[in-house]
């Protein structure tokens, strides 16, 4: 039987889901675009979004989050902040002002490249990667490889959104990702 704790998850969860907007054609046609902004626009939902992760990650020991741009620049730190941890933002090539190391990588419409501070995590750091949607993986991965040449042990990556026909967990190398809602 369900307990009051699941039915409340759960109704957080539909209502994170139901304030996402799905925009079919952009970026390019044949692309629906789940965008995140209307839950940015729903305070209660992108509240209870945020929370959910740090229910999951506080006390877990992750010493660091990485946020990719762009929206995991927005999920990143709330979720940094509440758990004591270290954030750092992964940027689009030429953003950064300091020294970087760069991974290239396939997205499901075209290709990008992320950067990272040298520096900014140390070898044995615990790392959290969050962003807003995994489809290929191409993204998450680029994440994991920068954290790792860096000496970080990534923990698990997590995502409000899965497009799992995509099958992007594949190229994760087996770590954990926590997704909040199923794709629509
Ligand atoms: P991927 O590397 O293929 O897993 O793509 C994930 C990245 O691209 C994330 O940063 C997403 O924000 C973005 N992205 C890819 N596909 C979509 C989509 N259908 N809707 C919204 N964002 C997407």
């Amino acid at each position: 039987m369900a307990s009051c704790k699941d039915n409340e998850q759960d109704q957080r969860v539909h209502g994170i889901a139901a304030a996402i907007r799905v925009v079919p054609d952009f970026p390019k046609k044949g692309i629906m675009f789940r965008d995140i902004t209307t839950l940015l626009l729903n305070p209660k939902a992108f509240r209870n979004a945020v929370d959910l992760f740090v229910e999951r990650y506080l006390g877990k020991d992750i010493t660091v989050v990485a946020g990719i741009e762009a929206r995991g620049l927005i999920f990143g730190p709330p979720i940094a902040l509440a758990i004591g941890a270290k954030f750092i933002p992964l940027r689009k090539p030429k953003k950064l002002p300091g020294e970087v190391i760069s991974e290239k990588y396939d997205l499901e419409y075209g290709s990008d490249c992320l950067e990272m501070h040298v520096g900014a995590v140390q070898p044995g750091d615990r790392a959290l990667v969050v962003d807003d949607l995994i489809a290929t993986g191409g993204t998450l991965c680029a994440a994991m490889n920068l954290l790792e040449r860096a000496g970080a042990n990534v923990v698990e990556f997590a995502c409000v959104i899965e497009l799992p026909e995509l099958k992007g967990r594949d190229k994760l190398k087996g770590k954990p990702l926590h997704i909040l809602v199923e794709s629509r």
